[in-house]
C-alpha cells in the first residue's frame, strides 16, 4: 500500500488532518507519518524529520508527500536529498491542498491504488467543494468510453441524511475498488456527467443529496457483481449509522442483463418464478413423520457432523470465491461463521437436545435460536448484530440437515425459475413440467447442476448475474439455452422469433430421431458407439427411446444424495437392476460413488478442505471409506451376475489407487462369484491419469474420459465458478492432447470413451472420433443428433482435422479449424 507523509508547520494541524482522513477508511489502515512542527507547540518544518517520516512509511508501493505551504514545500524538496537514489525514486511530492488532498489520498491508497493515482486523486481533492460552491469549473474527470451495449446499469437512491458526503462516498470507493470492473456514476436527478467511481473527488462533484437518484454503469468481468455490491451498499444506507438514516429502498436496480452462458438447450418463454426461500431457523417446524419416528442419537450426531462439515465446505468455498473481491476485513465475516460451526456452547446445547431424543434438526434449531436471541437482547450494538450471524449459519446448517426436496421450486406456479445457484440435489428435484427452464445468477455450464438440467430437458442459462434476482415475480422472459440469449419482457416479435426457433429445433430433432435406433457408422464404415449418461430408470427409459447403444455413465451418487444414510447393498442392487431393466437389459456402466467437490454428502462428513475439488473426491473417498465402496461393489457385482454391467472408478490419479480398487473388487468377487462379462474401467479426469494411460491400461478394459473434470484440472479453472467458466473450455488444445495421450497409452489394449459433456457438442463428436475415441456417452436427448453427426463423417477426414486441431494454439483456433473443414 502507498505510504503517505504529512508535512505541516503545525503538529496539531497535521494530526487532526490525519485523524479526519483515517475516519474515512475504518479497518483499512493506511501507513501515514507526520513530520510537522519543530516540537509540540513550535511552528516550523524540518527536512531531516521529513526524510525520517518518509523512511517510516516507505515500501514497494512508494510514498506520496503532502505539505501545507511555503517552507514546508522547500523542506520536503530538501528531504529528498537525504534519501538514497532508489528510495528517492519511490517518493512523489504532491501539490494537493493538505486537508482535502489527504482525505482523497488516504481513501485512494486504502483501495490499493499506485502512488501516481493516489497523488492524482489528492490533487483533485478540491473538485467536490468547487463544484458545490460553483466557483470554478472542475476539469471533467476521465471516464472510459465503452459502447453502450457493454454497460450494465443500476440506479439507487441516496439516503444518508447529508447526502453522499465524504465518508459514504469513501465507503463506496472502497466497496468497488477490489472488483474487476470499471464503474462510473452520475447524479440522475440533476442529470450530471459521468465520473469514475474510483475517484472520491469525482463522486463529490456529483452533488448527490439525500433523496437523489444515483445511476451507475459498469463494464468488465465483474460488472454485475460491482453493481450488486453498490446496490447492497445503498441498501445499507452506505453504512452510515446516523439516527437520521432512513432504511432505503433501492429503485429499479435492473436495466440491462449481461451475457449469460448457455447451459442446457431449450427455448422457453414464460413468467419468472423465484425460488421459495430455503428453510430458516424461524420457520422450521418438524414434519409429522419426524415427530413420531425414533432415531438413534448416534445417527443424529452423525447427521449433525455431516451437516456441519458440508456447511464448512460451503463457507470456505464462498470465502475463496470472494477473496479477491472484498476487503480482508469484510471477508473476516466468513471466519466468524466458521468459528460458529465449532462453538462449544452451541454444539453442547445441540448435543444435549439430541441425547434427550430430539432429531438433529430440532436440537440444532432450538440451540441456534437460543444463542441468537441471547445475543440480540444485548445492548451492545455490535454483539447484537452477531445474532444475525448465528441465524445465517443456523439456516445453512439446517438446510443441510433437511432433505433438499423441492426447496427451490415453486410448485404452485409454473414458470422459469430464477435462483442464485442450484445444487445438484435441487436440480434433481425440479419438475420439468413445472419448471421448463432455469436462470441462475451464478454457476457454470460444467457444474453438476447444469448437467442435471440438460439431462432432464430443462433449458438453462447460468452466470446471468445478480441483476436477474431482482426481476419481479411474473415478469415475462424469453430464453434460449443453446445460445445463452435472455430477453426480459420480450416484444411480440421476439416471442415469435423464439417460438419459430423452437419449432426448427423440433423438426431437426424429429428427423434425427427417425434413425436413432440405427448404429452410428461413419461414411467409411467405422462404428462409433453412442451411449447415454443416465442415472435413473426414467432417464434409462429415455435413453432407450433415443436409441442409445449402451448406458455409458451412471452417476450412482444420485442414489446417495438427498437422504440421511447410505443405501444398503440390497437397495443399491435393486436400483441398478431397475435401471438395467428400464434400458431393456442392455449394458450399463456403473460409476462408483463420486462425491466431494460440488457434491457433498450429508452423512459422509468430509474434512474441511480449502480446495475440495483437489481433495478427497471420487475414488479417494472410496478408498478412505472402504465400507461404502465395498458395499457398492458388492451391489454392482450382484447386478453384473444378472445383466451386462461395466464398472468404473472416478478420479483416479495413480496406479496404486487403481490396484487397490481392483483388489477390493477381487475380494468382493471372491465372495459373490465372478460375473461373466463384467468390464472394469476408470474415468480419466485427472491429467496424470491421461498421461499415464500406458501404465494403467493393462489393468482396465476401458477408459472413459470425463472431460468436465479433465478440463477443469487441465486449465486450473474450477467448474461451477462463473469467473473462470470461459477459461474451462474443452476445445482447448491442451485437453485434446490429453485425449490423444489417453488413446495412445491405451494402444489397443483398452477402449477409450468420452462421457463428459464435451461429447454432446456436435462439433466435438467428430473431433473425438478423429482422435481415436470409439465411444461417446451423452445425455439421452443428444443421442439421435450425435449419431446423425457421426454418420456424416469420414473417419479418414476427421483424423486429419483432429491432427490439425492438435496443432492449434487456442480453443478459438480449434473451433475455427473445425469450421473451415466442415
Ligand atoms: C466428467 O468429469 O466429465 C464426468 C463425466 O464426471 P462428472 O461430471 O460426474 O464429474
Ligand atoms: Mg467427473
Amino acid at each position: 500500500m502507498v505510504g503517505i507523509v504529512v508535512v505541516s508547520h503545525s503538529r496539531a494541524l497535521a494530526r487532526a488532518a490525519v485523524e479526519l482522513a483515517q475516519e474515512m477508511t475504518p479497518g483499512r489502515p493506511v501507513p501515514v507519518a507526520v513530520a510537522a512542527g519543530l516540537d509540540e507547540n513550535t511552528l516550523g518544518t524540518d527536512a531531516v524529520a521529513i526524510a525520517g517520516a518518509i523512511g517510516e512509511v516507505d515500501g514497494d508501493a512508494g510514498v506520496v508527500v503532502l505539505m501545507d505551504l511555503g517552507s514546508a514545500v522547500l523542506s520536503a524538496e530538501m528531504a529528498l536529498e537525504f534519501l538514497e537514489d532508489e528510495a528517492r525514486g519511490r517518493v512523489l511530492l504532491c501539490s494537493a491542498p493538505l486537508v482535502e488532498g489527504l482525505v482523497a489520498a488516504v481513501v485512494t491508497a486504502a483501495g490499493g491504488a499506485g502512488r501516481a493515482e493516489v497523488a492524482a486523486e489528492a490533487r483533485n481533492g478540491l473538485a467536490g467543494k468547487q463544484s458545490q460552491l460553483d466557483d470554478t469549473v472542475a476539469d471533467p474527470l476521465p471516464v472510459v468510453s465503452e459502447p453502450a451495449a457493454q454497460w450494465s446499469t443500476a440506479r439507487v437512491r441516496v439516503t444518508p441524511a447529508h447526502g453522499l458526503h465524504a465518508r459514504p462516498a469513501a465507503r463506496l470507493v472502497a466497496e468497488l475498488r477490489a472488483v474487476a470492473a470499471t464503474v462510473e456514476l452520475r447524479n440522475a436527478t440533476t442529470d450530471s456527467a459521468w465520473v469514475s467511481a474510483a475517484s472520491l473527488s469525482g463522486i463529490t462533484t456529483l452533488g448527490l443529496r439525500s433523496g437523489h437518484d444515483m445511476e451507475a454503469r459498469a463494464t468488465g468481468e465483474q460488472a454485475r457483481s460491482a453493481l450488486a455490491r453498490l446496490t447492497a451498499l445503498a441498501g445499507r444506507n452506505f453504512d452510515e449509522t446516523s439516527s437520521a438514516a432512513v432504511r432505503p429502498e433501492p429503485v429499479n436496480t435492473v436495466s440491462t442483463v449481461g451475457t449469460p452462458l448457455p447451459a442446457a438447450p431449450g427455448i422457453a418463454v414464460g413468467p419468472v418464478r423465484h425460488a421459495n426461500p430455503g428453510p430458516t431457523l424461524a420457520s422450521y417446524t418438524p414434519s409429522p413423520p419426524e415427530n413420531v419416528q425414533k432415531h438413534s442419537p448416534q445417527l443424529q450426531k452423525q447427521a449433525l457432523e455431516a451437516a456441519l462439515a458440508a456447511t464448512r465446505i460451503q463457507i470456505v468455498e464462498l470465502r475463496e470465491r470472494l477473496a479477491h473481491q472484498v476487503p480482508a476485513d469484510e471477508a473476516a465475516i466468513f471466519d466468524a461463521h466458521l468459528a460458529l460451526l465449532d462453538d462449544p456452547a452451541l454444539l453442547g446445547t445441540t448435543l444435549t437436545g439430541i441425547e434427550a431424543g430430539q432429531l438433529a434438526a430440532q436440537a440444532w434449531v432450538s440451540a441456534a435460536l437460543q444463542a441468537a436471541e441471547q445475543l440480540e437482547r444485548l445492548d451492545d450494538e455490535y454483539l447484537a448484530a452477531r445474532g444475525a450471524d448465528v441465524r445465517a449459519v443456523g439456516d445453512q446448517v439446517l438446510a443441510e440437515l433437511l432433505p433438499p426436496s423441492a426447496a427451490t421450486q415453486n410448485h404452485s406456479a409454473p414458470g422459469i425459475l430464477v435462483v442464485e445457484d442450484l445444487t445438484p440435489g435441487q436440480a434433481a428435484a425440479l419438475d420439468p413440467d413445472v419448471t421448463p427452464a432455469v436462470i441462475t445468477a451464478y454457476g457454470s455450464p460444467s457444474g453438476h447442476a447444469a448437467i442435471l438440467t440438460r439431462a432432464r430437458g430443462i433449458a438453462a442459462i447460468v452466470a446471468a448475474g445478480t441483476d436477474v434476482l431482482d426481476l419481479p415475480d411474473g415478469t415475462t422472459v424469453a430464453l434460449d439455452g443453446t445460445t445463452g440469449e435472455l430477453v426480459i419482457s420480450p416484444s411480440p416479435e421476439v416471442v415469435a422469433d423464439f417460438t419459430a426457433r423452437a419449432e426448427t429445433a423440433r423438426v431437426a430433432g424429429e428427423s434425427a430421431l427417425r434413425s436413432a435406433h440405427q448404429p452410428a457408422l461413419t461414411r467409411d464404415g467405422f462404428r462409433i458407439l453412442v451411449g447415454a449418461n443416465a442415472s435413473t430408470p426414467a432417464e434409462a427409459t429415455a435413453a432407450r427411446a433415443m436409441g442409445a447403444d449402451l448406458i455409458g455413465l451412471v452417476r450412482t451418487e444420485f442414489l446417495f444424495l438427498g437422504r440421511e444414510t447410505a443405501p444398503g447393498v440390497d437397495e443399491q442392487e435393486s436400483a441398478y437392476l431397475d435401471l438395467a431393466d428400464a434400458f431393456g437389459g442392455e449394458r450399463i456402466t456403473l460409476r462408483t460413488l463420486d462425491v466431494g467437490g460440488d457434491k457433498p454428502l450429508s452423512y459422509v462428513p468430509l474434512p474441511a478442505e480449502a480446495n475440495p475439488f483437489l481433495g478427497t473426491r471420487g475414488l479417494r473417498l472410496g478408498l478412505r471409506r472402504t465400507d461404502l465402496l465395498t458395499d457398492q461393489l458388492r451391489a454392482i457385482v450382484r447386478t453384473a451376475r444378472q445383466t451386462p454391467v461395466s464398472v468404473m472408478f472416478p478420479m483416479v490419479s495413480t496406479l496404486d489407487e487403481l490396484l487397490t480398487a481392483r483388489r477390493l473388487l477381487n475380494d468382493v468377487m471372491a465372495g459373490e462369484g465372478t460375473p461373466l462379462g463384467l468390464q472394469v474401467g476408470i474415468m480419466v479426469e485427472v491429467p496424470a491419469a491421461a498421461l499415464k494411460s500406458a501404465a494403467l491400461a493393462p489393468y482396465v478394459d476401458f477408459f472413459s474420459i470425463g472431460t468436465n473434470d479433465l478440463t477443469q484440472y487441465t486449465l486450473a479453472a474450477e467448474r461451477g465458478n462463473e469467473a473462470v467458466a470461459a477459461l474451462g473450455d474443452p476445445f482447448d488444445p491442451a485437453v485434446l492432447h490429453l485425449v490423444r495421450a489417453t488413446v495412445n497409452g491405451a494402444a489397443g489394449q483398452a477402449e477409450v470413451a468420452v462421457c463428459g459433456e464435451f461429447a454432446a457438442d456436435v462439433r466435438a463428436g467428430a473431433l473425438l472420433a478423429g482422435l481415436g475415441v470409439t465411444e461417446l456417452s451423452v445425455n439421452p436427448r443428444s443421442v439421435p443428433q450425435i449419431k446423425q453427426t457421426i454418420r456424416q463423417q469420414d473417419l479418414g477426414e476427421v483424423r486429419e482435422s483432429a491432427a490439425q486441431a492438435l496443432l492449434s494454439a487456442s480453443a478459438q483456433e480449434v473451433r475455427e479449424s473445425l469450421r473451415r473443414r466442415s
